[in-house]
């Protein structure tokens, strides 16, 4: 088997104590299984030029990072990826702060990426790279004349092209995906956009539904949702519950029911908006007040960014607002904390609450959705409320769907999952459980490196078509479980 090179922005060498993103958990066991490479940026800033490369050796995989120097870290990081591709491409043009320097800036830095990584790329290599702050690399490797399998996933959304289009500079930045051999998304309505904005803004000519003509090559396009690691979830979170952590927690609530949230902080995540439905759900159902407590575990992240900044504050305030007005000596309904938590200890909250709250504005998948699933008890399992634009609601049909913008069917939606009776609550359950099970994480993995591997263009085909019948059959099983409630 060809060596695997994972090539993304932060690298989740082991024992570094940091918190893990979806990203990181979802390449973590594949390149552990296969062994490998992995190599990205440091999380450091250089203060002057960097120096070379570090490795660290683990299980089989070598985790190679390099530096970034200060005005890298500031245009490529927190400038163009996270102020331009972030919002852009969660289709938040009004947060977009677009500056031709900071793009220059994400092109010096893929260039540094790639002059480092060819100093141990080997020509049998299979190179899978990951997310938007890369979208270029692929075009750095070949212009310095490598010719590897070279795949790329996009972990987020892709927006249609007419909001694409509004990104100055689009038709210089995304046709270099033309470079990769495979480009993966996470649900089909991303794979679609990205294939119009190939056929119209760029007027590559198809060769079949799921590839195109670049230049000499074919560049294929495919639907590689994200899994978890279903069943494992399941056995952690099943120890995870017992353990003196969330007895402590589960002590502190006197019975009264939890509703769980658990996010990174950041504006996509919809987590104001889920606040207002909070309290308008507490303002709609006078019943739950005092018998219900709301954990919102919100880690801060990309503080350095200001957009980021703001949201922490309306989140305080709003949080403050809430617990001030309904709150008891004895009950306090929102609990707010910004410490990062290990997945064991979510694995045991999530079995622990009675339903989750998973509502962004817009998310690739959203893994912490299907975590809730697999860490239910499927004879008493806690209801899942999801967003309708998270790509998980694809898998999770089954959930109680909702849109985050709509506050009073979000309130509703709490309401109907506090009070869902059992049969529904394991109907519901067993299906999105099922689903899950069908696309677990290493399937994931395995599907997207096994279609780079095989140049066999019906194979994406294949899985397309695999994907709708799996959508159609969770369809049924969704509209059973909804008849079978009415009844
Ligand atoms: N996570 C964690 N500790 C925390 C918060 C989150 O380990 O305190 C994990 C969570 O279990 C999930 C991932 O981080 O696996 C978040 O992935 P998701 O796709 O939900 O969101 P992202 O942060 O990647 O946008």
């Amino acid at each position: 088997m060809a060596r695997l090179v994972v090539v993304s922005n932060r690298v989740g060498v082991p024992d570094k104590g940091a918190r893990a993103g979806g990203l990181e958990v979802a390449i973590r066991p594949t390149l552990k299984r296969r062994g490998g490479v992995w190599f990205g940026w440091s999380g450091r800033v250089a203060e002057n030029k960097p120096g070379p490369a570090k490795t660290v050796e683990h299980d089989n995989v070598s985790y190679v990072t390099i530096d970034l120097r200060k005005d890298d870290y500031q245009e490529f990081y927190n400038g163009f990826a996270n102020r331009v591709l972030w919002p852009i491409l969660h289709y938040r043009l009004d947060l977009a702060e677009f500056t031709r320097r900071d793009l220059s800036g994400y092109f010096r830095v893929n260039e540094f990426f790639a002059s480092n990584l060819e100093k141990l790329l080997r020509p049998d290599d299979v190179v899978w790279v990951h997310d938007y702050h890369l979208i270029p690399f692929a075009k750095a490797l070949r212009e310095r004349g490598h010719k590897n399998k070279i795949g790329f996933f996009l972990h987020i959304p892709f927006p249609p092209p007419e909001i694409l289009t509004a990104l100055p500079n689009h038709e210089r930045l995304i046709p270099s995906l033309g470079n990769y051999d495979l480009i993966g998304f996470q649900t089909e309505t991303d794979a679609d956009n990205f294939s119009r904005y190939l056929a119209n803004e760029c007027g590559l000519k198809r060769v079949d539904d799921d590839s195109f003509t670049f230049d000499d090559r074919v560049v294929r396009v495919g639907v590689f949702p994200v899994g978890v690691e279903t069943e494992a979830f399941g056995q952690l979170a099943r120890r995870a519950i017992e353990s003196k952590f969330v007895r402590e927690v589960l002590g502190s609530l006197f019975g009264r029911a939890m509703i769980i949230g658990v996010d990174r902080l950041d504006y996509s995540k919809g987590i104001p908006e889920r606040m207002h439905a909070f309290e308008r759900f507490l303002t709609s159902f006078p019943g739950w007040r005092g018998g219900v407590t709301y954990l919102q575990i919100t880690p801060h992240s990309r503080s350095g960014i200001p957009e980021y900044a703001q949201i922490a504050r309306m989140l305080g305030e709003a949080v403050g607002r809430i617990n001030g007005t309904f709150g008891e000596a004895s009950w306090t309904p929102v609990r707010y904390i910004n410490k990062s938590h290990s997945r064991t200890a979510l694995a045991g909250l999530y079995r622990a609450a009675r339903a989750a709250l998973v509502t962004p504005l817009r998310d690739g998948m959203n893994l912490v959705a299907k975590e809730y699933v697999a860490a239910q008890n499927a004879e008493d399992p806690g209801v899942l409320i999801l967003s309708r634009f998270a790509g998980a609601a694809r898998e999770c049909a089954a959930a109680l769907l909702v849109n985050p913008y709509d506050p009073e069917g979000v309130a509703n939606a709490i309401d109907r999952a506090l009070a869902m009776r059992l049969e529904e609550r394991r109907q519901r359950h067993a299906v999105n459980y099922k689903a899950l099970l069908r696309n677990d994480l290493s399937v994931w993995a395995e599907r997207f490196l096994g279609t780079l591997g095989h140049p066999n263009l019906s194979l994406l085909s294949v899985e397309k078509l695999a994907a709708r019948v799996q959508f159609l059959h969770d369809e049924i099983n969704r509209l059973e479980a909804d008849m079978a409630q009415k009844r």
